[in-house]
């Protein structure tokens, strides 16, 4: 049998050397076509942290050493030896850099712009595997080391704070998280900075600016997240929305080598970066929590050259002039030749009058291992009988008391996959409640009880419960289109086939060809994923129409 430590130690060097490769002489050689070589003296600083410009430094001779943020101390992440490259997936995004890089000896570099290592990393796929590992790697170092210029100071009984740590998290951003109900130090760390613990969440952002619960764009914009990225030249394709569907437009479009911008107004993933685990989506017998996938996911748009604005909503379409344009919330004007819209859906919320005061403080829209340490060891309540329900209910059985799973219909067999409802049955956990909903919600700063009516009996029961999961029928996001693609009566958007005679007749669709399948009614606009109608509300769906959409967007760009 393998000695234990020996298999350890090797499975620790292969990670290592996956992390911080030792490139051949080769390899450097390719690279060195993409740059100029340097010599650096012994305390040069080559990048700055939060420098905007990103560039790489592969070392020749001597060595540099790589240093970020750990809350308010600075601690060395890496010493970069002859063969080695700086860099993370900063250089791919073009955000700013996290860490600072000094040279600790006197050193020979290659120094490589983002552009130039954006087309190696698309041109030669071996560089391209070993820097992409790498720069993946270490983010996911960076995050597990809580590296990084953030920390947010926060509350476990605060909606905000677990809104700025979903973002920060699906944003794959480094952060350090202090409790003000659990860490002394709290207290000093808020003097510091002049800030009073009333105003959590509280934001330092790059270790100055201070930012008293901020919402996510302005958390974008002091991080600088869509500092690198042109707003105003015309794009052959802006796609809208960042779920499943976007993003595999993006990628599709970008690798096709067309131009293209994705406008997302929260973070990468969409509905299914709020899954704890996808087990459908082909290619991935265990499973993905949708937070890697979408993570995985935006990388590759990423390699390819897709640029990704991030908590940048589309407000409005400009749809009288052409090129289209989509107005920004801060009144930005993005141009298009075409446009894919895959703004997806929301979860109806519940009518109930005070829904509003608990939502994040024991009222949520996600199951993800986040929500799941709020409510270890305490009843919980799931709403809705679709697939998003059951994969909470069994996700949240695992570490809650209790699972009440509430569904108005009289079973689960109309709206649920047959493998969640074996599980939710063979589950003791899970008590399932049908034909049952919320009648009331009750608590001050965070939901403490819930009561709800069984419509067959009319009885009503309260329980002490603290965390309800809404996941009860989807609505489109298609309010901002005001009026220029025709919507079915649910409000999705009308492609292809699916578009009649009157809906284009009433659109005055110009064209002698019919819409392209997944176009809407207004030509070379095209609609993905759960916000079009008759869509099968499914990742691998959604994943299959953005990128059948980027073969039509070529054919129109053609016309
Ligand atoms: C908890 C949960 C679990 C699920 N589990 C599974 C599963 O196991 N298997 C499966 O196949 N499916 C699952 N689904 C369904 C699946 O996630 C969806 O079908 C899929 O995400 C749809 O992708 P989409 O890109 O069309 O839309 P969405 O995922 O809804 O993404 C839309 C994106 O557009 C952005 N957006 C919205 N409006 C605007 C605007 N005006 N401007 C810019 N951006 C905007 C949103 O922020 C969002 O990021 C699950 C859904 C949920 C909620």
């Amino acid at each position: 049998m393998a000695d234990k430590t020996s298999v350890d130690t090797s499975d620790k060097n292969a990670r290592a050397e996956e992390v911080f490769p030792t490139l051949t002489a080769d390899q450097i050689s390719r690279i060195a076509v993409h740059g100029h070589a340097r010599h650096v003296e012994q305390g040069e600083v080559l990048i700055e942290a939060g420098e905007e410009t990103a560039r790489l430094f592969v070392v020749t001779a001597g060595q540099i050493e790589t240093s970020a943020l750990s809350g308010t101390v600075r601690r060395i992440v890496a010493v970069i030896q002859p063969g080695m490259f700086t860099g993370e997936v900063t250089m791919l995004s073009g955000r700013r850099g996290l860490a600072q890089t000094t040279a600790t000896e006197p050193s020979e570099v290659i120094e490589v712009d983002r552009g130039e290592l954006l087309s190696l990393v698309q041109k030669d796929s071996e560089l391209g595997d070993i820097l992409m590992r790498a720069f993946i790697l270490r983010r996911v170092m960076l995050i597990a080391g809580q590296f990084g210029d953030v920390v947010l100071v926060g509350s476990i009984h605060c909606a905000g704070t677990l809104r700025v740590k979903e973002f920060l998290t699906r944003n794959g951003h480094p952060y350090s998280y202090i409790d003000l109900d659990r860490d002394d130090g709290v207290q000093d760390l808020l003097d510091h900075f002049h800030v009073s613990a009333a105003h959590v969440p509280i934001l330092i952002c790059r270790g100055k600016v201070v930012l008293r619960d901020p919402t996510n764009e302005e958390i974008a914009a002091c991080l600088g997240f869509n500092d690198a990225i042109d707003q105003t030249h015309i794009r052959d394709a802006v796609i809208v929305g960042a779920g499943p569907s976007g993003l595999a437009a993006a990628v599709y479009a970008a690798s096709e080598g067309l131009d293209v911008l994705v406008l997302e107004s929260n973070a990468p993933g969409g509905q299914a970066g709020s899954s704890s685990k996808i087990e459908n989506y082909l290619g991935f017998p265990l499973g993905i929590s949708g937070q890697e996938l979408a993570a995985r996911a935006y990388a590759q748009a990423q390699k390819f050259g897709a640029e990704l604005m991030i908590a940048k909503g589309a407000k409005q379409l400009a749809c009288e002039r052409k090129p289209y344009a989509i107005a920004l919330e801060d009144g930005v004007q993005v141009p298009a030749r075409t446009i894919i819209i895959a703004t997806g859906a929301e979860y109806r919320r519940l009518s109930l009058e005070n829904l509003s005061q608990f939502e994040g403080a024991g009222v949520y829209y996600g199951a993800t291992a986040m929500e799941a340490q709020l409510c270890g060891g305490e009843d919980v309540i799931v709403v809705g009988g679709g697939n998003a329900a059951g994969q909470a209910a069994v996700f949240l059985a695992q570490t809650s008391k209790r699972v009440h799973m509430l569904v108005r219909s009289k079973g689960l067999a109309d709206s649920m996959s047959r493998y969640l409802i074996r599980r939710i049955e063979d589950n003791p956990g899970i008590n399932l409640r049908s034909q049952s909903e919320i009648t009331a919600l009750e608590g001050s700063n965070h939901l403490e009880r819930v009561s709800w009516r069984d419509n067959v009996t009319g009885e009503v029961e309260t329980h002490n419960v603290r965390h309800l999961f809404v996941m009860a029928g989807a609505i489109p996001n298609t309010h901002w289109l005001d009026g220029c693609v025709a919507l079915d009566a649910k409000g999705f958007i009308k492609t292809g086939p699916d578009l009649s005679t009157e809906d284009l007749a009433a659109a005055r669709w110009p064209l002698a060809r019919a819409p392209h399948l997944l176009e809407t009614s207004l030509p070379g606009v095209f609609a993905v994923g759960d916000v079009r109608g008759g869509s099968l509300k499914r990742v691998a769906s959604a994943v299959g129409e953005g990128s059948i959409a980027v073969a039509f967007v070529h054919q129109v760009l053609h016309e």
